[in-house]
């Protein structure tokens, strides 16, 4: 099951909602598949015998912008995480959050007032 993560700024209350974390649906190779356009990605998951999906939050490091992401764990003999997503100002994703702690102590910086958004989880979705 995915969860719904809303991050909202304590200063000017400009909130996001993300939807992360798995679905039903993000075992399926198939599907998992459609949410990558790059072949090295593509190609690593064909090839892959341990592997898992999840949605994570990014961050633009041009922009500031936080954005859902695909994010392709491999468990095989050589652990890689990989991801695949572009911001809209057109800057790659390098930086993904850990959600180990499912964003619990999240704190980012307001790309609209530079104030201080904090995450909660406010539902949940599969
Ligand atoms: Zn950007
Ligand atoms: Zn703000």
């Amino acid at each position: 099951m995915g969860y719904i993560l809303t991050v909202r700024c304590e200063d000017c209350g400009n909130a996001e909602e993300f939807y992360i974390g798995q679905g039903m649906k993000d075992w399926d190779k198939n599907v998992v598949l459609t949410n990558f356009t790059d072949n090295r990605v593509r190609k690593a998951l064909d090839k892959a015998e341990s592997w898992s999906f999840r949605w994570k939050i990014g961050v633009c490091d041009d922009c500031k912008k936080f954005l859902r992401v695909p994010v392709l764990d491999i468990f095989d003999k050589e652990k890689k995480e990989l991801t695949d997503a572009t911001c809209q100002c057109g800057r790659q994703i390098t930086s993904v959050l850990d959600d180990s702690d499912e964003y619990k102590n999240l704190q980012l910086a307001c790309p609209k007032c530079g104030g201080v958004m904090k995450a909660h989880t406010t539902g949940f979705w599969d």
